[in-house]
């Protein structure tokens, strides 16, 4: 998927400017910034939780939006089918046991049938490494249980790109680790995934792409190998590094 030329304000506050991107499918790319700096609102505009005042989005071969118009209820259907959102505080529906929780949207938006979407689900329960936990209830889970269960109901949709939004920062280190192993498997298995992080350990172990916004501007956009090289950095990347790490 591709931004072209998107500006986004909230009121008078301009957050985003002149926001021009690439996300390539089969690939991990990884959004990092100081807080503030617009990241989440560029993931809230891949999936229209937002929607930018001006630009385009070409999301794939079908779909292509110009921003400044009113987007049709289709469009914004093939849109939110097909990119699964995980939330850093996990959104699961509180009183839908996890098979409930994985299956709904299948269900009813895809209109598969209750036994094939269980069996979806349970396929993506062991993927996640939690098989047993198919009839608990979502407050009986740890943070790090109830986002890999956000994980699997966001695969659960078949969507081609997956957006996480700090899908780690509300959890302890132990609890984040399961999480990062399911993202890095995922990785591996080519799902593409648009992931902001401020954990830039993970962010170098699993980009094949790094977007570096700040104040509403991308900075750096290309390989994490070179974003991490001491010697391609530009001075305020390697600031920003130092500071987190
Ligand atoms: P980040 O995710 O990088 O921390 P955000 O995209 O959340 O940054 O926010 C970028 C800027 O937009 C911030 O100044 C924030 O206060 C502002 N902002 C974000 N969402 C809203 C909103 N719904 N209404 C008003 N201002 C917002
Ligand atoms: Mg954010």
């Amino acid at each position: 998927m591709k931004l072209k030329h998107v500006n986004k304000s909230f009121g008078s506050n301009q957050v985003l400017t002149d926001i021009n991107l690439e996300i390539p499918a089969g690939q991990v790319t990884v959004l990092v910034g100081p807080s503030g700096s617009g990241k989440s609102t560029i993931l809230r505009s891949l999936n229209l939780l937002e929607q930018p005042e001006s630009g385009h989005y070409e999301f794939d071969e079908h779909l292509q939006i110009d921003f400044s118009q009113p987007l049709s209820k289709k469009d914004l259907l093939y849109l939110r089918q097909n990119t699964g959102m995980v939330f850093q505080d996990y959104n699961l529906f509180s009183h839908l046991n996890i098979l409930d929780n994985i299956t709904a949207a299948p269900r009813h938006v895809l209109k598969q049938s209750k036994a094939a979407a269980e069996a979806t689900a349970k396929k993506l329960l062991a993927k996640v490494n939690l098989a047993d936990k198919a009839q608990s209830l979502p407050d009986q889970l740890s943070g790090g249980q109830a986002q890999r269960v956000a994980i699997a109901r966001a695969l659960a949709m078949n969507p081609k790109f997956i957006l996480l939004d700090e899908p780690t920062s509300a959890l302890d280190p132990e609890l984040e680790a399961e999480v990062l192993k399911v993202l890095l498997q995922l990785a591996k298995e080519k799902q593409s995934l648009v992931i902001v992080t401020h954990n830039l350990a993970f962010a170098q172990a699993v980009a094949d792409k790094i977007i570096f916004v700040e104040a509403g501007q991308i900075l750096y956009d290309g390989p994490g190998t070179a974003f991490f090289s001491e010697e391609n950095q530009h001075p305020r990347i390697k600031r920003f590094i130092s500071s987190m790490t």
